[in-house]
C-alpha cells in the first residue's frame, strides 16, 4: 500500500544496494572460480568524450572489483565502422570474454544498431542486441538491459506490490524507456509512456503511482506534477554548473518532489550504480549460460 501521510519520503539508496548486489556478484564469480571459469567483459569506448570515458572507466574498475576479467579498448573518434566490426568480431570469438559492452552513443558515421547487432547475442550484457530486445518485448527469457533491471531491483528493495499500479515512464528510448515499460508489464503494472510529443504530460504523470523519468533535462519533473505518495525513480543524469561548481541533477526536482513521493532516488546515488551493479550480473549470467551452469543460487531472487 502507498503510504497516504505527509512526511518526507524514504529514499532509495542505489549505492547500497549497488553494493549488496555486487556481494552477491562476487560469490557468484568464487563459485565460478571453483571450476575455473572466470567471467570476463570487454568494453569498447570510440572517442573521448570525458563523461562516457569516465563510465566506462568505473565499469571496468567495478569488474575488477568483483573478480571479472576486465579488457577496456578505447578506439579513436574517426575510427572505420569495419574496423570496430572486425574487433567486435575478435571478442565475439575469444572464449575469455562473456560479455562486450559498446559505450553509447557512438560517432555518427558509424552505424550504431549494426554494431550492435553483430554482438552475439550470448555475450550482449546490455540486452540492446535485437534478439535480446526482442525476447523482453514478447516475455521470453534473456539479457534485461542493465537500467531498467536497476530500476526494477530497486522497485523490489521497497518491498511495494507493483500488480495494478500505474507507471507512468518518461522518455521512451531503447536503452531506458521502452524496456522500462516492457519490464513493468511483466510485473503486472498498468504503464504509460510520456514522449516529447506527448499532450497533457502533467496530468498523466500526476495519475501514477510509480515515476520513472528518463528524460535528460534537469529538474524536468516538479513537485505539482506528482501525486501525494508515488514513487518516483530518477534516470536523468544531467551535469549543471552551479555556483561555478560541477553538480549532477536528475530529471526531477528531487528537493520539493521528496516532500510529495512515498520514496524517491537520488541523483547521484541513485539508478547510475544499480547500473554497474546490473552490468556486472548480467556478465556474470551470460558467463553461467555460456558454461551449461546453473544459475548461482546468489543471483535468484533479487530483493
Ligand atoms: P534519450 O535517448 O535522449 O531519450 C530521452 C527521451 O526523453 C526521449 O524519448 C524524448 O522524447 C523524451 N523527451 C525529451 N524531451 C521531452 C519533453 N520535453 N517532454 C517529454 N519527453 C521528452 O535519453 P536516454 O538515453 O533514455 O537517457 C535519459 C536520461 O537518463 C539521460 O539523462 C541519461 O544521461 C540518463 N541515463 C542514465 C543512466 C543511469 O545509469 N542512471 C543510464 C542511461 C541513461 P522523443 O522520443 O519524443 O524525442
Amino acid at each position: 500500500m502507498l503510504k497516504n501521510l505527509i512526511m518526507t519520503a524514504e529514499i532509495i539508496d542505489g549505492k547500497f544496494l549497488a553494493h549488496k548486489v555486487k556481494e552477491k556478484v562476487s560469490k557468484a564469480v568464487s563459485t565460478l572460480s571453483k571450476e575455473n571459469i572466470v567471467p570476463g567483459l570487454a568494453t569498447i569506448i570510440v572517442g573521448t568524450d570525458a563523461a562516457s570515458s569516465i563510465y566506462v572507466k568505473n565499469k571496468g574498475k567495478s569488474a575488477n572489483e568483483v573478480g571479472i576479467k576486465s579488457f577496456q579498448y578505447a578506439l579513436p573518434e574517426d575510427i572505420v565502422e569495419e574496423d570496430l566490426l572486425e574487433l567486435i568480431e575478435k571478442l565475439n570469438q575469444n572464449n575469455d570474454v562473456d560479455g562486450i559492452l559498446v559505450q553509447l552513443p557512438l560517432p555518427k558515421h558509424i552505424n550504431s544498431d549494426l554494431v550492435i547487432d553483430s554482438i552475439d547475442p550470448s555475450k550482449d550484457v546490455d540486452g540492446f542486441n535485437i534478439l535480446n530486445a526482442g525476447s523482453l518485448f514478447i516475455g521470453r527469457d534473456g539479457v534485461i538491459p542493465c537500467t531498467p533491471l536497476g530500476c526494477l531491483l530497486m522497485l523490489r528493495s521497497i518491498n511495494i506490490d507493483l500488480k495494478g499500479k500505474h507507471a507512468v515512464i518518461i522518455g521512451r528510448s531503447n536503452i531506458v524507456g521502452k524496456p522500462m515499460a516492457q519490464l513493468l508489464l511483466r510485473e503486472d503494472c498498468t504503464i504509460t509512456t510520456v514522449h516529447s510529443k506527448t499532450k497533457n504530460i502533467v496530468k498523466i504523470v500526476k495519475d501514477a503511482d510509480i515515476i520513472i523519468a528518463a528524460v535528460g533535462i534537469p529538474n524536468f519533473v516538479n513537485s505539482s506534477w506528482i501525486k501525494k505518495g508515488a514513487i518516483a525513480i530518477d534516470v536523468g543524469i544531467n551535469r549543471l554548473k552551479i555556483d561555478g561548481k560541477n553538480k549532477l541533477v536528475g530529471d526531477i526536482k528531487f528537493e520539493e518532489a521528496k516532500e510529495v513521493t512515498s520514496y524517491i532516488t537520488p541523483v547521484p546515488g541513485g539508478v547510475g550504480p544499480m547500473t554497474i551493479a546490473c552490468l556486472l550480473m548480467n556478465t556474470v549470467l551470460q558467463c553461467v549460460k555460456r558454461n551449461n551452469m546453473d544459475q548461482p543460487s546468489s543471483l535468484r531472487n533479487l530483493f
